[in-house]
C-alpha cells in the first residue's frame, strides 16, 4: 500500500466525491483502497450475512465490507407465524440496515445477478461491479418446482416461507376463510428452511381457528413421515386441539399414507395428491427447497441444490476465497435455522479475518436453539451446542443438547413462550444492530 502524503489525500478525496462511495465500478475507489487493507463483499442481509458484515468489522476495521441486498427492509421469519396467527404485527418484524452503517458496513440496495469467481467480482441488477479479496453468499432459500406452482400461483397460495408480504396475504386469507373450510397447509420434504416451523404455523393456526372458526381444522399434506419436535408437538395438540380424536382441529397425513402432494391448480384452489384431491379458499404450500438462485447461477451447489462447504471456515469446496453461510450452505449436522445461521456468520467472519490477517482458523463450536410455539401461551424448545472434529470433518458433532421435557405445568410452557419473545429481541439486537 503506497503511503498517504498530504498531496495524495487530496487527490484521494476529490475523487471519492467523483465516483461516490457505494458502487466501485471495476473496483473500489482510490480512497477505500487508501483506506482499507481488504474488501470482503457480502451478497445477502438476512439472519447470516447481516451478523457476518457486522462481525468482520468489530474483528478488524481495516477491512472493508460490502453488504448487497435487495430489499432496504428485512422481515423477520422467526415469529412470522404469529402474525399468520394474528397475534402479531408484521411491522415488528420488520428491521433496517442503519445499525450495520453504523459499523461501518457500506450497505448496496441492489439485486447481485452475477458472480465472477475468477475475476473476484460481483455485478447487481443495474450493472455495478464489486471488486472483492473474499467473497461472502448468504441469499436464504430458493424454491423447487411444483407442477402448477408458478409465479401467479403464489399470490393465491402463499408460501409465506420468506416473511413479508406474503405472511400478510397467508393471514388476510386465514381470516377471510370461511368457518367450516379447512387450512390446508402443504408441507416440504428434508431438508428446508425450519424444520419445526411447518407444524408451529399448523399450531397457531389451529389455536385461532379453535377461537374465530369452530368448525373449520388444519390439514397437514406432508411429504415426509416424521418431522422435528415430533412427540412434543403431536403431545401438545393432543392437549390442546384433540390431536387424535375425530373431533382433532388439526389432521397430519404423513408421506407414507398418501401426504405428499404432486401439483396444485391455484384456479381453482385445488392441491393432488397422488390418490386425492383437496379444495379449499386458503392454501398454504411451502415447495421443497434449495439453495437460493444466485448462488446456483455462481456454480456453488452440488447435485442435491445446496453448497458444500469446508465446516470449519464455511469457504466454498467449488470456488476459492467464495464462502456461503445460512440457509443455502449444506452444513451438515446443523438445520437450516436463523440461529444456526448467525452461529455459522461469527464462525465464517472469523475464518474471513484470520485468512486475510495470515493466521491460523480457530477451532469453531456452534450453537443453536430454536422456540416454537403450539400457543400463545404454549412454548417448545431444542437446544445444542456442536463443535467442528478434525478427525471428522464432514458433519460438525453435537457435543450437548436437550429438547423441552415431554410434561410440564403450564407455567413451564409458558415461560418457554417469554424466551422466546426475549430470544428473538436479542438475536436482532445482534444482528442488525
Ligand atoms: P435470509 O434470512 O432469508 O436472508 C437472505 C437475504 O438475502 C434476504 O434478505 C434476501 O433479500 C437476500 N438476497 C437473496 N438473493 C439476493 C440477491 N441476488 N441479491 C441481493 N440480496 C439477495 N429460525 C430460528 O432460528 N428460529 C425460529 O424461530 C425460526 N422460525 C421460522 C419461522 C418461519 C415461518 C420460517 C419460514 C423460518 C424460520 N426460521 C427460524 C428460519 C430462519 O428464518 C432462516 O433459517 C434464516 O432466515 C436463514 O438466514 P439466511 O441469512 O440464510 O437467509
Amino acid at each position: 500500500m503506497s503511503k498517504l502524503t498530504r498531496r495524495n489525500f487530496v487527490k484521494l478525496t476529490s475523487s471519492v466525491a467523483a465516483v461516490g462511495l457505494t458502487a466501485c465500478a471495476g473496483g473500489p475507489s482510490p480512497s477505500i483502497a487508501g483506506n482499507y487493507k481488504h474488501r470482503v463483499v457480502i451478497i445477502g442481509g438476512g439472519y447470516a450475512g447481516a451478523v457476518a458484515a457486522k462481525y468482520i468489522r468489530m474483528a478488524d476495521s481495516s477491512v472493508k465490507v460490502t453488504l448487497i441486498e435487495q430489499n432496504k427492509h428485512y422481515y423477520s421469519c422467526p415469529l412470522s407465524n404469529w402474525v399468520v396467527a394474528g397475534f402479531r404485527d408484521i411491522n415488528v418484524q420488520k428491521w433496517g440496515y442503519d445499525g450495520l452503517k453504523g459499523h461501518g458496513v457500506e450497505v448496496v440496495h441492489e439485486k447481485a445477478t452475477k458472480v465472477d469467481a475468477v475475476g473476484k467480482k460481483v455485478t447487481t441488477a443495474s450493472g455495478n461491479t464489486f471488486k472483492y479479496d473474499q467473497l461472502l453468499v448468504s441469499p436464504g432459500v430458493g424454491f423447487r418446482d411444483l407442477e402448477g406452482y408458478d409465479e401467479a400461483a403464489t399470490h393465491k397460495m402463499p408460501h409465506a416461507w420468506k416473511a413479508g408480504p406474503q405472511t400478510v396475504q397467508l393471514a388476510k386469507q386465514l381470516k377471510a376463510m370461511k368457518n367450516g373450510d379447512p387450512f390446508i397447509m402443504v408441507a416440504p420434504p428434508n431438508p428446508f428452511r425450519c424444520p419445526p416451523g411447518p407444524y408451529e404455523r399448523a399450531s397457531l393456526v389451529a389455536h385461532y381457528l379453535k377461537k374465530h372458526k369452530p368448525r373449520s381444522k388444519v390439514l397437514i399434506l406432508d411429504a415426509k413421515d416424521k418431522f422435528s419436535k415430533f412427540g412434543l408437538f403431536t403431545g401438545g395438540w393432543k392437549q390442546l386441539y384433540g390431536y387424535g380424536t375425530a373431533n382433532s382441529m388439526i389432521e397430519w397425513v404423513p408421506g407414507g399414507e398418501g401426504g405428499k402432494v404432486s401439483r396444485v391448480d391455484a384456479n381453482s384452489m385445488t392441491v393432488y395428491t397422488e390418490m386425492e384431491e383437496f379444495k379449499s379458499s386458503c392454501i398454504n404450500i411451502i415447495p421443497a427447497q434449495k439453495a437460493n438462485k444466485i448462488a446456483v447461477d455462481a456454480g456453488l451447489t452440488n447435485k442435491k441444490g445446496w453448497c458444500p462447504v469446508n465446516l470449519k471456515t464455511f469457504e466454498s469446496k467449488l470456488h476459492k476465497d467464495v464462502y456461503v453461510i445460512g440457509d443455502s450452505s449444506a452444513a451438515a449436522g446443523l438445520p437450516k435455522s436463523g440461529y444456526a445461521a448467525n452461529s455459522e456468520a461469527k464462525v465464517c467472519a472469523a475464518a474471513i479475518v484470520a485468512k486475510l490477517n495470515h493466521k491460523a482458523v480457530p477451532t469453531p463450536s456452534y450453537v443453536n436453539t430454536c422456540y416454537s410455539m403450539l400457543s400463545p401461551d404454549y412454548g417448545i424448545s431444542v437446544a445444542a451446542v456442536y463443535k467442528f472434529d478434525a478427525a471428522k470433518p464432514n458433519k460438525v458433532q453435537k457435543i450437548a443438547g436437550g429438547l423441552s421435557p415431554s410434561k410440564a405445568p403450564d407455567y413451564v410452557r409458558k415461560q418457554e413462550a417469554l424466551y422466546n419473545e426475549s430470544w428473538y429481541q436479542s438475536i436482532m439486537a445482534d444482528t442488525f444492530g
